[in-house]
């Protein structure tokens, strides 16, 4: 038996079921969930789309809130990041 260059594996997984109706309507009758899911993860892992909030530490949400607010790169002389820091 020749071996699958891409072999995949079945794997069981469990989703919110607000997550999974909003997944079932958003493909059509012919597209594959597993392709769809297996894209999915691989985006995230690639970094191609933006960790979300509850991803980043709070010093990297803190840093991303004085890049916002301030828009400077003085992390330990800046008085916006010293109000931050005390968050
Ligand atoms: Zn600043």
């Amino acid at each position: 038996m020749r071996r699958a260059t891409n072999p995949t594996r079945k794997i069981s997984i469990t989703i919110p079921s607000r997550v999974f109706d909003k997944l079932e309507s958003h493909l059509s009758y012919d597209q594959s969930r597993s392709k769809f899911i297996s894209s999915a993860i691989v985006d995230k892992l690639d970094g191609v789309s933006a960790p979300s909030v509850q991803e980043l530490t709070t010093v990297q949400l803190k840093a991303a809130l004085h890049q916002r607010i301030c828009g400077c790169h003085e992390t330990a002389s800046c008085p916006n990041n010293v109000l931050l820091r005390n968050l």
